[in-house]
């Protein structure tokens, strides 16, 4: 049982290594992006009024992300932990979550923060752009996600850097291996 978040600015890798660091510890990987792409696509109320700010590269308002996740933490398959992707990505989604996670009386057991550099961000999402044909990722779009990251998200990882639960993995490299070192810092904090 790990209740854990991942975070790292887009094109960083986080999805899929959310996908295999949750297999690892046998909890859901919950993406706020994903949920919203799944709305976009069934064109849900919900959905059409995301897709106008996902499209943009800007933030789905606060208090939509805040209710869509929490229903998803409702589910549940969410009773044996997860493993957050994308959320919080700004300081009122921290108060949030952790009301939720107070209620339950449940708490955060690590934050894994993925690092890579700002040039291999963008050369890795104009890949992703050709071969998912995603819509938010084109260069324009890109650089106002990164500039987002930068001035609402890192506030943040400083704010889960202070709390002593943040553990920072090298996003560069082979999939593998970075999935290795993550599940590896994970566990030492679920230890210790
Ligand atoms: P992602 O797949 O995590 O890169 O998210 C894709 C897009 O969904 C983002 O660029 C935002 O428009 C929106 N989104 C996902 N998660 C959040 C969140 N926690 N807060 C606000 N917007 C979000």
């Amino acid at each position: 049982m790990a209740r854990l978040i991942i975070m790292g600015p887009p094109g960083s890798g986080k999805g899929t290594q959310a996908e295999h660091i949750a297999r690892h510890f046998n909890i859901p990987a919950i993406s706020t992006g994903d949920l919203f792409r799944a709305h976009v696509g069934k064109q849900t109320e919900l959905g059409i009024e995301a897709g106008k700010y996902m499209d943009n590269g800007e933030f789905v308002p606060d208090s939509i992300t805040i209710s869509m996740l929490r229903e998803r933490l409702a589910e549940p398959d969410a009773n044996a932990g997860c493993l957050l992707d994308g959320y919080p990505r700004t300081v009122i989604q921290i108060g949030a979550l952790d009301e939720m996670l107070a209620a339950r009386r449940e708490q955060l057991d690590a934050v894994i923060e993925l690092t890579v550099a700002d040039e291999e961000l963008v050369d890795r999402m104009l890949r992703r752009a050709k071969e998912q044909g995603r819509s938010d990722d084109t260069e324009t779009v890109i650089q106002r996600r990164l500039e987002l990251y930068r001035d609402e998200t890192r506030p943040v990882v400083t704010a889960y850097s202070q709390r002593g639960i943040l553990l920072t993995v090298d996003g560069s490299g082979e999939r593998e291996s970075i999935t290795a070192a993550a599940i590896a810092a994970v566990e030492k904090a679920l230890a210790g």
